[in-house]
């Protein structure tokens, strides 16, 4: 018996696989592939957007994104398919977030790694404080 695991689509209770989703759900998610893949094999829809797609074939667009994350459908191939950047909202193709919001959270976050160290090192300090403190009055 392998580790049993929640469906992260339907919650529902499956042994756990390579994947997150149940059996069930793969079949489903695979059928909504096949859709929308046999929509853009069409050549006047090689340039639809998610949006025109999802009116068109009725696949939600959650699914679409995470096939174009997953990288089953190719930008390079399907120039229009992209979804916001979860920062700012502009339009983007991989990943969660457009390069100019990863470089600065890169940014922010070693500034982030600075300021933590500094904190540790002043609480570092005061907790030495106090137990020099500590000592001198238990000798006394
Ligand atoms: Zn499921
Ligand atoms: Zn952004």
């Amino acid at each position: 018996m392998g580790e049993l695991s929640n469906c992260s689509q339907c919650n529902g209770l499956f042994v756990k696989t390579t994947k997150d989703i149940c059996p069930n759900c793969v079949k489903e998610e695979e059928k909504a592939f096949r859709t929308v893949y046999d929509f853009l094999k069409i050549r006047m829809n090689r340039q639809a957007t998610i949006v025109e797609i999802v009116e068109a074939t009725g696949v939600e667009e959650r699914l679409i994104i995470k096939f174009v994350k997953e990288q089953r459908l190719r930008p390079s191939q399907f120039p229009n398919l992209t979804y916001p950047c979860q920062r700012c909202g502009s339009e983007i193709n991989e990943g969660n977030l457009c390069s100019d919001c990863s470089k600065e959270l890169a940014t922010d976050l070693k500034n982030q790694d600075v300021y933590n160290d500094l904190a540790k090192r002043k609480a570092e300090e005061e907790k030495r404080k106090a137990n020099t403190y500590y000592s001198i009055k238990r000798q006394n």
